[in-house]
């Protein structure tokens, strides 16, 4: 048997230099190492979710079947074989850190949507992000999963045999591998594509690959919807027609970012956090059982701003979008951001801002997390309203409440900073400045939201104003969990619930008559749907609109508010299923509209039931949730 040849990194690796004979032979337990130093950095993973119930076997499969892949390589260059080992195990650890990572926050797998949501949020929020999860356990537990694949690796001997016997084993690796594309491309006779796609569809599970063909993915879905999006040759809605067409209109839709609709005074949150919207609010419609399809801004504003849904959540790339229904109406629109723009990304929302006729970027920030308050609209807004142009449409997009809190808000607007009125489960001093960092972002957003009415109110323009949330945000509102952010997979009120307000001009009031009741205002609505609202309100019509999807409409019906990732639709649920589940049956006192005090044990609800919100549900008081009275 002739001897493997000695290179620098024999040498340099007096293991790996043949010391008898038997290190010469092939040997099978020897090769099992290998693949168990390859298999280690998917399998960890796909064994937790397999063995925590979180998904079948699939993954395992995946996972045992796509690690042979590195011992091709390694077949191939016995010699440099530990080196090999040593890189590819480097590259598979770190990126199977991101999985571990969701896994250890979400109890999630790490799935393309995932993907989607890290790609369209950024590496500043993802740090304050880690800040915020980052819990002591999480030190020693990297620590030994990082320990024992080095402690493999240093085990690992030659695997010996010859060419022979390699070579013909290498071979196999490679069908087995490659088997998911051969099979469709050369059995079922299926184009390379499908075949390309079935062999990502197989690698998703394994590391590297799932940020790999997710990153490709998601560059794919990107151009594909922004070439869809911008298209110019997209058919118009059939048979529009404007009732407003005679008279000149200015159309404002301002949206904000991670409101919870329950942290605000306006609607019965215990902290006066909304005095300027309250003061108007004899001049406002206040919807208050409305909630985004997504916690997320893109997934939900994709929806609210198309007649996409949680049912077919593809509809903006086929049919116009809000915008384009603006535009075939004949308004110039206009898209005043505070949001980033300027960064390498580009998201899916910049895109939709590009549909407009004018844009105006006003946060080049490369952070979120920078003092770039909200005000800085009201400039570009005043111009706009003194624009001549007979037909507007505005949107202006405000970062809102998003986190960090604390660069939301100057600090004249530093109004709750002490722990008096605080739930009594809010403990922990970073708790507690974070509670109230978030009620003073939601003052200095009323303090926007109430200027732009203003704003609109004195140019005495014949229009309407809407607000709302692109979703809502958790932040220690539950006694049971303290948490603070968004989770698809753990859904909470506060996460979906947003505010959702309508102003009117007097002339428009007069032209445009609508019967808006007490009862009309508490219906259960999904932001998906807004796009109805829209044109209702304007007085436009074509075939398509749906009365029954408009919260102002006579015809409204209820429909099921879904929530959940449309890419399992057997994971959707209705809110009201989901978040009140007692609310068909059961006739509650009023404890929701309890005084200060604690709160009674037999009160403390048991998730998912979020509080005694059944009158509420039912339409006949405001939505009051126990959480929203001082505890
Ligand atoms: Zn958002």
């Amino acid at each position: 048997m002739a001897p493997v040849p000695l290179t620098q990194v024999h040498l340099s690796e007096p293991h790996f230099r043949p010391e008898n004979t038997r290190q010469d032979r092939f040997s099978l337990s020897r090769l099992l190492v290998w693949f168990l130093f390859f298999f280690y950095f998917s399998g960890v993973h796909q064994t937790i979710i397999y063995s925590s119930g979180i998904a079948g076997f699939f993954g395992i499969t995946q996972a045992l079947v796509m690690s042979l892949l590195w011992l091709v390589p390694v077949m191939l260059f016995p010699a440099r074989g530990k080196l090999i080992a040593g890189i590819v195990g480097v590259v598979l650890w770190a990126t199977s850190l991101f999985s571990m990572g969701y896994l250890a926050l979400y109890r999630q797998d790490f799935s393309q949507s995932v993907i989607f949501i890290i790609f369209e949020s950024n590496w500043a929020e993802s740090s304050e992000f880690l800040h915020s999860y980052f819990a002591w356990w999480m030190v020693p537990a990297l620590a030994i999963y990082t320990l024992i694949p080095w402690l493999i690796w240093r085990r690992l001997q030659p695997i010996g045999g010859t060419p022979l016997i390699r070579l013909p084993l290498t071979l196999a690796i490679c069908l087995a591998v490659c088997w998911p594309m051969l099979d469709r491309v050369i059995i079922k006779k299926d184009s390379l594509a499908n075949g390309f796609h079935k062999q990502a569809d197989s690698m998703e599970p394994v590391a590297p690959w799932q940020l790999v063909m997710g990153y490709v993915k998601y560059r794919q879905a990107l151009s594909h919807a922004e070439s869809r999006l911008l298209a110019s040759d997209k058919p118009p809605l059939d048979g529009l027609v404007d009732n407003n067409a005679d008279t000149p209109n200015t159309l404002v839709l301002v949206i904000g970012e991670s409101t919870n609709a329950r942290r605000m005074g306006i609607y019965g949150y215990y902290r006066d956090t909304t005095p300027r919207l309250a003061a108007m609010s004899d001049e406002l419609l206040v919807f208050d059982q409305v909630y985004a399809s997504r916690p997320y801004t893109v997934e939900s504003l994709v929806q609210a701003l198309s007649f996409a849904d949680q049912l077919q959540p593809n509809l903006h790339l086929e049919k116009p979008t809000l915008i384009d229904v603006m535009k075939q109406a004949g308004y110039r629109t206009y898209w005043i951001t505070n949001q980033q723009t300027q960064t390498h990304r580009n998201t899916l929302i910049t895109t939709f801002s590009k549909q407009a006729d004018e844009q105006i970027y006003l946060n080049n920030n490369r952070s979120q997390n920078s003092a770039q308050y909200d005000e800085v609209v009201f400039g570009p807004f005043e111009d706009l309203l003194k624009k001549a142009e007979a037909k507007k449409f505005i949107l202006v997009h405000l970062i809102g409440t998003h986190r960090a809190y604390h660069y939301r808000y100057p600090d004249t607007f530093k109004i709750f900073d002490d722990d008096k009125d605080l739930p009594p489960w809010v403990r922990k001093k970073r708790h507690r400045r974070e509670y109230n960092e978030f009620d003073n972002s939601i003052v200095y957003h009323d303090f926007v939201v109430a200027s732009l009415i203003e704003q609109i109110n004195k140019s005495g323009q014949n229009g309407y104003l809407v607000y709302f949330a692109d979703h809502g945000e958790e932040v220690y509102d539950y006694p049971h969990r303290l948490f603070a952010g968004r989770d698809e997979a753990a859904p909470t009120p506060a996460m979906y619930s947003v505010p959702f307000l309508v102003w009117r001009s007097e002339s428009w009031k007069r032209n445009n008559r609508i019967d808006v009741s007490y009862e009309t205002t508490r219906r259960m609505y999904s932001l998906s749907d807004f796009l109805h609202t829209w044109v209702d309100l304007a007085g436009i019509r074509f075939i398509g609109f749906d009365p029954g999807k408009s919260i102002i409409s006579p015809q409204y019906t209820t429909g099921p508010v879904l929530i959940g990732d449309p890419a399992k639709p057997e994971a959707l649920v209705d809110v009201r299923q989901k978040f009140f589940p007692a609310t068909a049956t059961v006739a509650t006192p009023a404890t929701n509209m309890r005084g200060p005090g604690p709160v009674p044990k037999a009160l403390q609800p048991i998730p998912p039931a979020y509080g005694q919100e059944h009158r509420a549900v039912t339409g006949t008081a405001p939505v009051v949730d126990q959480w929203m009275r001082h505890p």
